[in-house]
């Protein structure tokens, strides 16, 4: 099936200027594919991963069924980790931002429950959730689930991967009958096809393939470098690759503090992003742990407000992260209007710290 324009998707002019915003100019395969079958109402299964495009497919309809009058929880999204549920809800946001009286609320583990109380009281209609999370608030009474039509289970293989089964099931039981349940999942597991068989009716399936990625062609590199040349090894990278700009993640304030000052005494353009300043602001973006250091036009970085498009150009994890498995390795893109690249420094025998 041919990639859709959103124009030819009958969404609301609102959502239509949201996309223009996001800077996106066609819908993805899977967008094209799922958007008009959950629009209509119909159970969905969709088979992609991450960088489809999939959180649009199923956040687009969302937001054209949730009845912005009605200040009552009207659809759920279940996520398998508390960075996705804010991801999920971020991009969400923005495709809701010219909407108006849709508040869409991130509800995970870790966070003051009172807080998610007090939002969850004052007319929130989307909630994008953690299992555990969302069944403690639906045991507390302090999610209403009468008017909720719409519940999506996010990387449904992921949650089942991290235990989630039993309270998936206790949610999708304590939901009205009548409701569209729109399940993703990268792979099918037999565990997916049963949850689809005893939750799911009539459902469609529709998915994509690894070549539909909106972010294709990433290149993943590690170098073994001893701690004290790290930095010689990222100038000449530098120097080799010339990119506009680089993202490099450290993991202490105080070794981006000491990047910045070795590559400003090298001639570079540097600056460093940690603690009360940029990372903090734009905390759910980078792993907890990691500091931030910008290379080049470091004013595009700070002018889009830290949006994706400008972290995924260069990306450079100059010491491990031994707590977060996926940000342990390293990107190079290409794109058709850009260069994406990633490295990774560091030798495995060592420890992390330089
Ligand atoms: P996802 O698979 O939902 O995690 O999306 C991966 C990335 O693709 C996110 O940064 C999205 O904002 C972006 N994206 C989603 N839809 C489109 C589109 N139609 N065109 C370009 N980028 C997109």
């Amino acid at each position: 099936m041919e990639e859709l324009k959103f124009e030819e998707l009958e969404l609301c002019p609102e959502i239509l200027k949201a996309v223009k915003h996001m800077g996106f100019e066609e819908a993805s395969p899977i967008q094209s594919k799922a958007i008009p079958v959950i629009m209509s109402g119909k159970d969905v299964i969709g088979q992609a991963q991450t960088g489809t495009g999939k959180t649009a497919a199923f956040g687009i309809p969302l937001l054209e069924k949730i009845d912005p009058k009605n200040k009552k929880l009207q659809a759920i999204v279940l996520c398998p980790t508390r960075e996705l549920a804010i991801q999920v809800a971020e991009e969400i946001r923005n495709l809701a931002k010219y909407m108006h009286g849709i508040k869409v609320l991130p509800i995970y583990g870790g966070q003051e429950i009172v807080k998610q109380i007090r939002s969850l009281k004052s007319g929130t209609q989307l909630v994008i959730g953690t299992p555990g999370r969302v069944m403690d608030h639906m045991r507390r009474k302090t999610m209403k689930m009468d008017h909720v039509h719409t519940i999506v289970l996010d990387e449904a293989d992921e949650m089942l991967n991290m235990g989630f089964r039993e309270d998936i099931e206790t949610i999708l039981e304590g939901i009205p009958q009548e409701h569209q349940t729109v399940l993703f999942s990268a792979t099918m597991p037999k565990a997916i096809l049963e949850i689809t068989k005893q939750f799911q009716t009539n459902a469609e399936l529709v998915k994509v393939t690894k070549k539909e990625l909106t972010v294709p062609n990433i290149e993943q590199f590690y170098y073994e470098v001893k701690p004290k040349n790290k930095e010689e090894v990222l100038s000449r990278l530098l120097d080799i690759y010339t990119p506009k700009l680089s993202v490099v993640f450290c993991n202490t304030k105080k070794q981006v503090d000491l990047l910045v000052n070795g590559l400003l005494g090298r001639g570079y353009f540097a600056a460093g992003l940690h603690g009360t300043g940029f990372a903090q602001r734009h905390h759910h973006r980078l792993p907890p742990c990691a500091a931030l250091l910008a290379h080049g036009h470091h004013s595009r970085l700070s002018a889009q407000g830290g949006g994706q498009p400008a972290l995924q150009r260069h990306q450079v994890f100059f010491q491990r992260q031994p707590h977060h498995p996926h940000h342990g390795c390293c990107r190079r893109a290409a794109c058709a209007a850009d260069q994406r690249r990633g490295h990774r420094y560091d030798r495995g025998a060592e420890s992390p710290g330089l």
